[in-house]
């Protein structure tokens, strides 16, 4: 199995660092076992505030945020931790309304899971928001390449397997957001800003319109899309693990 990410290329190869923020002491000694073979360091916190104290302490490159904690809303703990730390930030959370993992991911979180997860699912979630953190860290790269797609950001064209493919201005908009944020859920807020500007939050039908149009233009089989894929209720993936 792939390992996670180096975070920079110019430090020696220390292990990631983990914060796991989570109430049930089953589900943390889990997580910190699973982590631990999988290459990373792992600290834990029972509760919101030691969370927050322990993030300060330790620098997390991942936090792991159960939103419901006993103490403090897992978001008020989103919210303190976006504040100041650049840590790649999923939240862990009970299956219940889209709305919660809306506000998350709006807050400011990389990426949600839903309990129970598969370990598998949970470490390729990981490498993903951690490769997002290392592009942000680093320079902008000019070109992403994500199995057979390509966006030049330069040229400001997309290609699948290196033919060019035509797409119009909000499909490249909508494409190029996706492909430098790939591996993430975006939600369809976060998307519409990014094509729209602000003003056009609610345009999800819209949205879904210039959607199967990149699908036509871009997946090999549109109608069972391998890498833009719908997380239904709150936004779209462009899919770069399987
Ligand atoms: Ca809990």
């Amino acid at each position: 199995m792939e390992g996670p990410v180096a975070m920079t290329s110019s430090a020696s190869p220390a292990r990631p660092t983990v914060l796991v923020v989570e109430d049930e002491a089953a589900l943390r000694r889990v997580l910190r076992a699973a982590l631990d073979a999988h290459g990373y360091d792992v600290f834990d916190a029972g509760t919101a505030r030691q969370g927050i104290d322990r993030a300060a302490q330790h620098r997390p490159d991942v936090v792991l945020l159960d939103l419901g904690l006993p103490d403090l809303g897992g978001m008020a703990v989103l919210r303190r931790l976006r504040a100041w730390s650049r840590a790649a930030i999923i939240v862990l959370s009970v299956r219940s309304g889209d709305d919660d993992k809306i506000a998350a991911l709006d807050a400011g979180a990389d990426d949600y899971l839903t309990k129970p997860f598969a370990t598998g699912e949970l470490l390729a979630r990981m490498r993903a928001a951690l490769r997002h953190v290392a592009r942000l860290e680093g320079d902008a790269e000019p070109a992403i390449d994500v199995g057979d797609l390509r966006v030049d950001l330069a040229r400001q064209q997309a290609f699948v397997r290196d033919r060019p493919i035509h797409l119009s201005p909000k499909e490249y908009a909508l494409f190029a957001t996706l492909m430098k944020h790939a591996g993430r859920v975006l939600t369809h807020g976060q998307l519409a800003l990014a094509v729209w500007g602000p003003g056009h939050a609610q345009r999800v039908e819209t949205l879904r319109v210039h959607m199967a149009g990149l699908r036509r233009k871009l997946e090999p089989d549109p109608a069972r899309p391998r890498y833009l894929v719908a997380e239904p209720g709150v936004g779209y993936r462009l899919r770069v693990d399987g």
